[in-house]
Parts: C-alpha cells; sequence; structure tokens
C-alpha cells in the first residue's frame, strides 16, 4: 500500500462540492466544502465519494490485491478473470480498448478523465499519453488494483477518486478528454425511480461542464435498432425490450429475466439505448453540438475496427470484413454479402451492433484528428495524383499499440493509402524503405513479387505516421475464404507453391545491404521444456545455434493474411515488414506460410465443434496425413527446399524449430495463439514418423 499523501493541490484543483460547485479543503484525512460544509473521507490517499463496494466479493477482493502485490497486474488478472470467462479476461488487459487513440489529437500537457475505470485499462492507455490522467471508479478493489497497476508500470502521472458515475465531484473547465468507460446506456441503472433519458442528460452536461474549451468526450453506446437487437437480446436478457417503449419494458422483465442487471434493477427498464439520431439528440441537448459516430468493430469493448458511420466507409469496410479470416466460421457468408449490400445501398448505418462516439464541447468542426491525419497523408502524393475527395477509417487495431488507417476516395471502394501509426517514442523499422528500394532494383529477377512503396512519414501531437501505397489485389486468406471448400484444394496446386518462392525470393532480397535484427537467443528455445522428450529437445537447440549462425534472414510475418494476390495472377504482394528477423532456419518463412493456411483451408476435420479440437486435427491433416492435403503440402515443402542453397536440410527439423520460433512471436504479441502453438509442438513431436517430408 502506498504511504505518500495522494491528494495534493493541484488534485484538489479538478474537483469542487457536487452541491455547491466551489472548491474543496483538504483536512484531517477528508475533504470538505467550504459553503455547505460537506464532508468526504481520504481512505488510504484516495478520495471518497460513494461508498458502494461493488459486484466484487470480499474474498475476491483481497486474493487479487495480494497476487497483484506478489506477481504483478497481469498474472493476477489472468487468474483471477479467467475464471469468469474470457471476455472480461480480455477486457481487462487489452490496450485494445482505448483504440480510439490515434483518432483523437491529444497533446502532450492534455489531462484526461476515465470515468468507471475498472480494471485501469484505459487509465493505464492515456497515462503513456497525456500529461495527468484521473481515473474514477466506484468499486475501491479496482481502484486499489489500477493504483498498484500503475506503480508496477511506473506510471506515477495517476489521480485516483472514488465516485459513482452519476454524482461526480468535478470542477468547470478542468480536462482536455473525458472518457466514459462504459456503454451510456448503463450510467445510473441503478436509480430505480428516475427517467432514463433525463439521468443521461445530467451526467453529459455535468461532463461537458467539466471539458475545457476544445475538449473531447469519448462514449460508447448500442445501437436501439442494431442487427443484434432486432435478432434478440440486451442487457436484461429479454428479446427485443429496446423496440418496445421504456413502459411496456418495464412490465415485462422483471417477471421473464434473471439476467444479473435486470437483478441490480428489477423495477424499471433503465437500459435505455437510442439510434444514432438519438445519441445525436440527446447530446447536443447535452451540449455537445457536434460528434462523430464511428462502428465499434466487432465489439464496443474490443473493437478491431473504428469504421465512420458514412456509407462508403462502412461499405469499404464490410467490403474487408467478408473475408475477415477471424470470422470465417461464425457469420455466414451469404449473412456478409446481405450486410455488404445494405452498406452499398448506405442502410447498414441504421442497423449497426455498437457505436463509437467522439463528441466535441465545441461546435467548429469534427473532433477527431481524422481530417488531419487525412490532410497530412495526401499531401504526401504528387499534386496530380492526390486524392481529391479523401475518406478513412481506422481499420485494423492491434494490441501492441499500432493501428493502421486507409484511405480511399470518396464514393470508392479501392484503397488509395495505407497509414501506419503508433505512439510517439516506439519506433517503427524503417525496412520497408530497404526492402523497397532493393525489390525496385531487383524488378528483373524472377520471384515476381512487390512491396508497398512507402510514400513518407509525419509527427501529429503525440503519434507518428507512415504511409504507403496499398497492396494490388487480394488477400490470399481473402481468396481462400471466399472460395468454397471443394475448391480450396487449388489454392496448394496454383497460388501457395508461388507464394512459397516468392519466400525465397525474400530471403535473397534481405540478404544485401538491408538491416536486420538477429533473432532472439530466448526465441530458439522451447517455451515449455516438458513438452518434448530431451533427445528431441537437444537436437532442437542443435538446430537453432546451426542456423543462428549461417543469418539466414525472413519476413517473419508470411501469413495468408500478409500476402496479395494480382488479379492478373502474374504478381503478388507481401505487406506487413516489420518482423523481419535474421538466424531463422532458410524455410520459416514457408513453413509459417503454410501453418497460416490451415485454419483458413479447412480441407478436412471442418466438422469438430470445439475449436481447439479442429484446428489440432487440421494441423495433423496438412502435416502428418495421407491425403490430399498432406501431400500438396509435402511437394511444396520438396520443392522450396531442392531450390534453397543447401543440400543436406532436413525440413523435419526447420518444421519443429519454425513452430518454436512461432510459438515464442505469439507469447512476444500476447496472442492467445501461444499455446496452440505449444500444443502443436507436442503433437508435431508424437507424430514424427507420420511426418509428411520424412521417409520421402
Ligand atoms: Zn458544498
Amino acid at each position: 500500500m502506498l504511504t505518500q499523501p495522494l491528494v495534493s493541490q493541484s488534485f484538489l484543483d479538478a474537483l469542487e462540492c457536487p452541491q455547491c460547485s466551489v472548491g474543496l479543503h483538504l483536512g484531517n484525512d477528508e475533504l470538505e466544502c467550504i459553503q455547505c460544509g460537506a464532508r468526504w473521507p481520504v481512505i488510504d490517499g484516495i478520495p471518497c465519494f460513494s461508498n458502494g463496494d461493488g459486484d466484487l466479493s470480499q474474498t475476491d477482493a483481497e486474493s487479487l490485491l495480494l497476487d497483484t502485490a506478489r506477481y504483478g497486474w497481469q498474472a493476477a488478472i489472468e487468474d483471477h478473470l479467467a475464471r469468469n470467462g474470457q471476455m472480461r479476461h480480455s477486457m481487462a488487459i487489452r490496450q485494445q480498448r482505448a483504440a480510439w487513440l490515434p483518432l483523437i489529437g491529444l497533446r502532450d500537457d492534455a489531462i484526461a478523465l476515465d470515468i468507471g475505470s475498472g480494471y485501469g485499462t484505459i487509465t493505464h492507455a492515456l497515462a503513456t499519453t497525456v500529461h495527468k490522467v484521473y481515473s474514477v471508479e466506484a468499486v475501491p478493489a479496482l481502484l486499489e488494483f489500477t493504483r498498484l497497476r500503475m506503480q508496477q508500470e511506473d506510471l506515477a502521472n495517476v489521480y485516483f477518486v472514488r465516485g459513482e458515475a452519476t454524482e461526480l465531484p468535478l470542477a468547470e473547465n478542468v480536462f482536455d478528454l473525458v472518457v466514459v468507460n462504459t456503454k451510456l446506456e448503463l450510467v445510473g441503472e441503478g436509480r430505480t425511480k428516475e427517467d432514463p433519458r433525463e439521468i443521461h442528460v445530467r451526467f453529459l452536461r455535468r461532463l461537458q461542464r467539466s471539458l475545457k474549451p476544445g475538449g473531447v468526450l469519448i462514449i460508447g453506446g448500442k445501437n436501439r435498432f442494431g442487427h443484434q437487437r432486432l435478432r434478440g437480446t440486451d442487457h436484461s436478457g429479454v428479446p427485443l425490450t429496446n423496440l418496445r417503449s421504456p413502459s411496456i419494458a418495464s412490465l415485462v422483465s422483471p417477471h421473464q429475466s434473471t439476467h444479473y442487471r435486470t437483478e441490480l434493477n428489477p423495477i424499471i427498464q433503465h437500459r435505455h439505448t437510442y439510434c444514432e439520431y438519438g445519441y445525436k439528440k440527446l447530446l447536443l441537448e447535452s451540449g455537445f453540438p457536434f460528434a462523430t459516430f464511428y462502428w465499434a468493430y466487432p465489439r464496443y469493448n474490443r473493437p478491431s475496427a473504428l469504421v465512420s458511420t458514412e456509407r462508403q466507409p462502412l461499405a469499404a469496410h464490410v467490403l474487408r470484413t467478408i473475408s475477415d479470416p477471424s470470422l470465417g466460421s461464425r457469420a455466414g457468408r451469404w449473412g456478409r454479402l446481405l450486410k455488404f449490400k445494405l452498406a452499398r445501398l448506405g442502410l447498414l448505418r441504421f442497423f449497426i451492433a455498437e457505436f463509437l462516439i467522439i463528441a466535441a464541447k465545441d461546435g467548429n468542426g469534427d473532433p477527431s484528428q481524422n481530417s488531419k491525419v487525412i490532410q497530412s497523408a495526401n499531401s504526401l502524393l504528387p499534386k496530380e495524383s492526390r486524392i481529391t475527395n479523401p475518406v478513412g477509417y481506422l481499420c485494423s487495431i492491434t494490441e501492441a499499440g499500432k493501428s493502421v488507417i486507409l484511405l480511399s476516395e470518396h464514393n470508392e471502394f479501392r484503397t488509395r493509402l495505407v497509414i501506419k501509426t503508433w505512439a510517439r517514442g516506439s519506433t517503427e523499422p524503417g525496412t520497408l524503405v530497404q526492402v523497397h528500394s532493393r525489390v525496385s532494383e531487383a524488378e528483373a529477377e524472377t520471384d515476381r513479387f512487390m512491396v508497398p512503396a512507402p510514400l513518407g512519414s509525419f509527427t501529429l501531437n503525440s503519434r507518428s505516421y507512415a504511409v504507403e501505397t496499398p497492396a494490388e489485389g487480394q488477400s490470399i486468406a481473402a481468396l481462400i475464404l471466399n472460395s468454397p471448400p471443394r475448391k480450396r484444394l487449388r489454392f496448394l496446386e496454383v497460388q501457395l507453391p508461388m507464394c512459397a518462392r516468392a519466400a525465397m525470393g525474400v530471403s535473397r532480397v534481405l540478404s544485401a545491404t538491408v538491416a536486420v535484427p538477429g533473432i532472439d537467443s530466448t526465441w530458439l528455445t522451447i517455451p515449455d521444456q516438458t513438452l518434448l522428450d530431451r533427445q528431441i529437445a537437444s537436437y532442437i537447440n542443435m538446430e537453432a545455434s546451426r542456423w543462428k549462425a549461417q543469418g539466414v534472414r525472413a519476413h517473419g510475418d508470411f501469413s495468408i493474411e500478409n500476402i496479395f494476390w494480382e488479379a492478373s495472377g502474374r504478381r503478388i504482394w507481401i505487406i506487413d515488414w516489420a518482423h523481419v528477423i535474421e538466424g531463422v532456419p532458410p524455410l520459416y518463412d514457408v513453413i509459417t506460410l503454410l501453418l497460416s493456411a490451415v485454419p483458413a483451408l479447412a480441407l478436412e476435420h471442418r466438422e469438430a465443434n470445439n475449436h481447439d479440437v479442429r484446428s489440432e486435427q487440421q494441423f495433423l491433416a496438412a502435416f502428418f496425413g495421407a491425403g490430399a492435403w498432406a501431400k500438396a503440402n509435402a511437394k511444396i515443402l520438396h520443392t522450396a527446399r531442392a531450390r534453397m542453397e543447401h543440400t543436406n536440410l532436413d525440413i523435419w527439423k526447420q518444421f519443429l524449430l519454425s513452430l518454436v520460433i512461432r510459438a515464442n512471436d505469439f507469447f512476444a504479441r500476447k496472442s492467445k495463439l501461444a499455446n496452440q502453438y505449444c500444443r502443436l509442438i507436442e503433437l508435431a513431436s508424437k507424430n514424427r514418423a507420420r511426418f509428411v517430408c520424412l521417409g520421402s
């Protein structure tokens, strides 16, 4: 527990008495309003404006804090929340939750407020970006957890306040940014006797008042008419409550539902949601004259894309996600095509599930800095090829804090520019520039692959941006997932062999003049020694040191998502050169390619219900089977081996070592695939005798 006093005068400047709107005086372990005499305790250095305990049990809270102090905040969350289901787990850890950061232009000296900070994920992201963060939360154990989390991350610019969202003691004109860390419909849900809309207006007005001129509010909300609403239930657990009038909904919900949200507030249906127009009206009434709406895709809690609700960006995004591998098994192909049709007609915005709203206190236009970014990127093009009416949206958000913005001409679906952005300070490797110049010199060569052209970079407020041309054609992932399963074997006969040949070319291009970081030795060791018997482990070690010494270079993430197939079929494009690496086995990129295609091709064992079981069975069928899939993979691997300068390659050893490197790579990226790859290493070593390239 911290001992130093946490309530300083500059801390108090942001607070005032919620009743009298005058500043607070710090007395003996309490804050006092000089005007009305109201007092609030300061407990462990945290001013307390509320005294609820929330839904965390005493035992849970105690062990969470104990584990956080002992094992670190990440391990503690893993332990405590994995039990409560994956969603809460990922919400608590993922910085992805603050994915909107690149869209707002925060200055270094900005002051931000995080309301309902929970496990501190947004507070954490903000603390690394702005000058000061106020973290407000009603549950004391969560506040203490966040405080430990910040301590362990060496972030000392966070002030903590215990309080309810609806009774905030906030002073006027203090914040540059206010984030409401929950959906609007959940604000004030415990207040059973008041009209929910009035609660929302009062709440938003309070926030509007606390913002500085030019300040920005970030808030999320479900769409009243979102397609999920139309299909079924909302937080109350009762079908279609959002579409009914609140009075009817409140008559129905207490009798029908046992959902926990309804138990919390069984009297009136208080999860009042709005459509886009409804939110706009509500915000206007609360003093926010301008707001931009984004489709938080797939969910508000963990968006992988934030898409403007304008017609063109929505349609372009749907077109892209029709081929999203992560959606391949869930949403049907026809459903996705219908979505695209709706988007093209400009109707999809009425049915999207969840909004992220960026609202401005003043009416001087778009509150996001999207337009500045788009302008700066566009100006990097030669005058004659500039985009005359550019539209951009945040299309992919990675957990490492990097995001990609796609830029198109208005009413055109083709991407014209790709803008990569990351927090200033972390550096973007300049590999693409070098690789691009090497590939351009070697255009006459026979590898037949291209890379995007780097156009330049710039810095805006606290972020860096790099702009490049898009790849031509469609990603192999998109092509595979959009073709019917019976046609997918063809990819192993045509597209993937050509990609494998390009992978060899990558090695050659990288071998001259391009500066490449060497592989970390820890990546060459088996993540879990119990996975393999000692003999296999020892020859993996030998194999690893052999290739490390050879200095073989690879793209590092040569997966079907990163390879684009030109419509002509003559060339492929390879994107995302951020993971270029030296010291891997020569077949590393080829093996990575074939591994990445396994879940998309899904040529066998498509019927297994459990996702893990299915991917393991497919892995075995692809590399240890006797069917067409395994034969095609074997052919690609043998051809690749034969083209290498080394003659005595043992594909099997390279295969195992590549799995080890892959597992470590996923661990480093904190991807859930890491554990799956550990399991694949074990499976591979157990099935050694059936490996496709052994014995032929
Ligand atoms: Zn007062």
